[in-house]
């Protein structure tokens, strides 16, 4: 049985209504989570958060910026968290960044270092980051979780320098899943179809994608962010409490095709 009821958790990643972590949070909402939540710094996005967030009902939510890039930023964050909640179970990590310039068709081979560099940071350090600080508010144990892409395992091109973020952030999981076992603590990811949200649009090519994934996907359709926000549930309850360490591809069947 997946439920959530009594369990509280913090949502890293809404940018609006379309973002993954949106999607995850209505049907964390509906499992009956209790959820904080932390977004990009900036009055612009607090607003953008708590406008999408209205839209699923919830009207008084607690909110704390971070930049995940930011250790000052990371720590004020869990000292916040400790002094609202004492203790929480789990924790959704659903950001990445990457400079857009280099995410084009084509031009992987032209990766800066700084655009690496970044890129890992943001998108794959960042999930160690918090994994670290969550240690000691999870004395009962928990469930931490990312997001995923296909082109962290295969070559997709325009994901570029994105493709190694995620690969640097599934090999995290196992390490962290490994290390934070004996605390009770599960890590895992969900490697999601392509969505239309505001990083899915920065890669190029990402129109070829949806086309692409939607004809040839075994059950020839693209993903819908519930099914993914579904997984995620399961992933964060005790109806996973004997996985960890496990990439979960919820991406319509793609990732077993060969050719
Ligand atoms: P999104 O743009 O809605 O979400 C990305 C989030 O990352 C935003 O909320 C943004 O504010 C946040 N972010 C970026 N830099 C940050 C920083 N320094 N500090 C704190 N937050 C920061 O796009 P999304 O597609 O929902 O992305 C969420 C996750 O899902 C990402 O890890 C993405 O790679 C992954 N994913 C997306 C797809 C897709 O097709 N959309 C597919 C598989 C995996």
């Amino acid at each position: 049985m997946q439920t959530m009821e009594g369990k509280t958790g913090i949502v890293f990643g809404i940018a609006n209504d379309r973002s993954y972590a949106w999607y995850i949070t209505k049907q964390l909402i509906a499992a009956g989570a209790n959820l904080g939540f932390s977004h990009l710094p900036g009055e612009k996005m607090a607003r953008r958060v708590n406008l999408a967030l209205e839209e699923l009902g919830l009207t008084d939510s607690w909110l704390c910026p971070c930049n995940v890039a930011d250790d000052e930023s990371l720590d004020q964050l869990f000292e916040s968290i400790r002094a609202k909640y004492g203790k929480i179970d789990f924790i959704v990590h659903s950001v990445a960044f990457a400079d857009r310039t280099f995410l084009q068709l084509g031009n992987f081979h032209t990766t800066t270092r700084a655009c690496w560099n970044q890129a890992l940071d943001i998108s794959a350090y960042s999930l160690l980051a918090i994994s670290q600080r969550a240690i000691s508010l999870m004395p009962d144990g928990g469930s931490i979780i990312s997001m995923s892409y296909y082109g962290g395992e295969k070559v997709v091109p325009g994901y570029n320098v994105m493709g190694i973020a995620k690969a640097a952030l599934e090999h995290t999981t196992r390490y962290l899943a490994a290390e934070l076992g004996e605390h009770n603590i599960r890590v895992n990811s969900i490697s999601g179809g392509p969505l239309r949200t505001l990083a899915a649009m920065a890669v190029g090519g990402i129109g070829f994608m949806f086309e692409h994934h939607a004809k040839r996907a075994p059950l020839r359709r693209n993903i819908e962010g519930e099914e993914v926000g579904d997984a995620a549930v399961f992933l964060l309850s005790d109806a996973s409490s004997g996985i960890t360490g496990e990439i979960m591809h919820v991406d319509t069947g793609f990732n077993v095709l060969g050719i």
